[in-house]
């Protein structure tokens, strides 16, 4: 079994901290783990401090190498073979199929990171050459690229411990930028953080990167987060969890003398509407479909659908309900994230006029092991309690009944922000979802027809992000290649020697990158 010395990492130094303790528990037996302690203010002041130094000579290095060293990460956590998996789920009580699953996922988005950094593709380089004849006055050599921002510090969700963890999406979307990260490791699963930062301690060795690109941070104390937050030497923010984490995060950032931009990714309740029709067609199959997905992972996925949009039918609320209560109870991650659970359905069945279709007596009273929860209430009062449009984190999901296509189009504009939302219609609905898609274009990041918001495929073309509350900034994703540009800013170089130009941005584009030069996207080179 890996050694696993309760440590935090800094700037390429093992370091035991001093702070107030915390330990994980293993959600399936209840068992405190090991005791790990809270990093201190100097830790993070010289965290910070050596990702700062690093930044300068990381920014530099050129994008092959960058691109190794991101390969060398994906090759460490291979590395760390089932003891990974092992140790993780102690912490999380995922399951081993779900962990080995959550683990290709990782590396095969750091492997796509490495390919976008190789080829400079990323960048997005755009070049409009001098006109020095130009009348009145001669146009300038302008050229254009992204390049990155400084350290970033970044924050994991406990659900995803790999694919949103230490060397998931938002660490290794701001590494491949060319940024430091300074990590503080969610206190759910301070073991699993270790072994990552293992893991990038031997990948910075190998391939001689400077020691301040990474640091972990372990600690479970809010003030914690909020030093790092507002340290001046941080330029950025990633940040994957609660609404209420984030929010915190983005007032802290916004507070600083001098703001950054957080990209906080947060709770979603990713709305579902059925139409009449498809309801008239299949509500058995559909109702049944509907019962796994809210079930899957304990509900426990920023996509679980949390809000259903019918018109009456019996029969689908009949099977659905038999269908949540047939799905086996599984564990949540933790102590916190059952007792928020409970806690939310409590809030939810004391507003008026909500029913509870499903209650079982005994159902919320092993916080880490609850029964799934069908509510319901009207269109009408859903449509006056903004409320009910929070995020139940867990296996809940409120029915909104309507009247009539007129109320599902009224309650899909009152929708706040979402991660997605999705469409069960039959082809005869066309004119009513003509009418619904522009409404639900505004309101949420993805889009999905016939089909079920979890599982989110890890692609170019994935938009995992959506208008606030569901994340900071409706124009950025954080799964895909995309989240990149998170941590990146545009530097535009006017009548710059060649020597001195990136090769992206080089006359002779070597990596055959496609440019936008004068207004045409190319890869071919310049000809001067
Ligand atoms: P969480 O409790 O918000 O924790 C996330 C991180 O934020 C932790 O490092 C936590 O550290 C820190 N944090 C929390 N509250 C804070 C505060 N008030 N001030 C400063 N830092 C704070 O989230 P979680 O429970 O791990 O994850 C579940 C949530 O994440 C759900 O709402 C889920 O929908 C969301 N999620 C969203 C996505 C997405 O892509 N949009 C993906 C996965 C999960 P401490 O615990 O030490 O405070």
């Amino acid at each position: 079994m890996t050694q696993v010395n309760q440590q935090s990492y800094i700037a390429g130094e093992w370091v035991s901290p001093t702070g107030p303790t915390f330990r994980a528990q293993n959600p399936a037996t209840s068992e405190l783990l090991s005791t790990f302690k809270n990093c201190q203010s100097d830790e993070v002041s010289t965290a910070t401090s050596a990702a700062r130094e690093a930044f300068l000579q990381f920014s530099r290095i050129q994008p092959e190498k960058r691109s190794e060293f991101l390969i060398a990460i994906a090759e460490e956590i291979q590395a760390l073979g089932d003891d990974l998996l092992t140790l993780c789920n102690e912490e999380c009580g995922l399951g081993l199929p779900r962990l080995t699953g959550e683990r290709a996922r990782t590396v095969n988005q750091i492997n796509a990171f490495s390919e976008i950094v190789k080829d400079s593709s990323w960048v997005q380089a755009s070049i409009d050459t001098a006109e020095p004849q130009r009348q009145p006055l001669p146009k300038p050599d302008l050229r254009k690229m992204l390049k990155p921002i400084g350290p970033i510090a970044v924050f994991g969700a406990s659900n995803f411990p790999f694919a949103f963890g230490a060397l998931g999406g938002d660490t290794i979307s701001a590494l491949a930028a060319g940024n430091p990260v300074v990590l503080k490791g969610h206190p759910a699963h301070p073991t699993t953080n270790e072994l990552f930062a293992r893991a990038i301690d031997n990948a910075i060795t190998k391939c001689g990167m400077p020691k301040g690109i990474f640091s972990l941070l372990q600690g479970d104390e809010i003030s914690l987060s909020v030093q790092l937050v507002t340290d001046p030497l941080i330029q950025g923010v990633g940040f994957t969890g609660s609404l209420q984490g984030g929010r915190a995060i983005m007032n802290a950032a916004a507070n600083r003398d001098t703001p950054i931009p957080v990209y906080a990714e947060m709770g979603s309740t990713n709305p579902m509407f059925f139409t009449h029709k498809v309801l008239q067609q299949a509500s058995d199959d559909l109702a049944n479909k509907l019962a796994a997905s809210v079930c899957m992972g304990s509900g426990q996925f920023c996509t679980s659908p949390g809000i259903i949009i019918i018109q009456k039918h019996p029969d689908f609320i009949e099977t659905l309900k038999q269908g949540l209560n047939n799905q086996p109870r599984t564990p949540m991650l933790n102590k916190n994230i059952g007792s928020a659970f409970v806690k939310g359905v409590k809030r939810f069945i004391g507003y008026d006029d909500i029913q509870w279709l499903n209650k079982q007596d005994d159902a919320l009273n092993e916080p880490l092991m609850p029964a799934s929860v069908l509510l319901k209430t009207s269109a009408a009062t859903f449509l006056n309690n903004e409320a009910m449009q929070s995020e139940i984190f867990g296996p809940a999901t409120l029915l909104v009944e309507c009247d009539s296509e007129q109320q599902m189009l009224a309650v899909a504009n009152a929708l706040e922000g979402n991660l997605t939302t999705s469409i069960h219609a039959t082809e005869q609905d066309q004119s009513f979802i003509n009418e619904l898609l522009p409404v639900l274009e505004q309101k949420a990041g993805r889009i999905i027809f016939n089909g079920f918001p979890t599982g989110v495929e890890v692609c170019g073309s994935q938009h995992h992000g959506g208008p606030y509350p569901a994340s900071s900034n409706a124009a950025s994703t954080s799964v895909g290649i995309d989240a990149i540009h998170r941590f990146a800013k545009f530097v535009s170089y006017q009548d710059t020697p060649a020597y001195l130009l990136p090769k992206a941005l080089a006359d002779e584009n070597p990596h055959k990158v496609v440019r936008r030069v004068n207004g045409c996207f190319t890869a071919s080179p310049i000809k001067q």
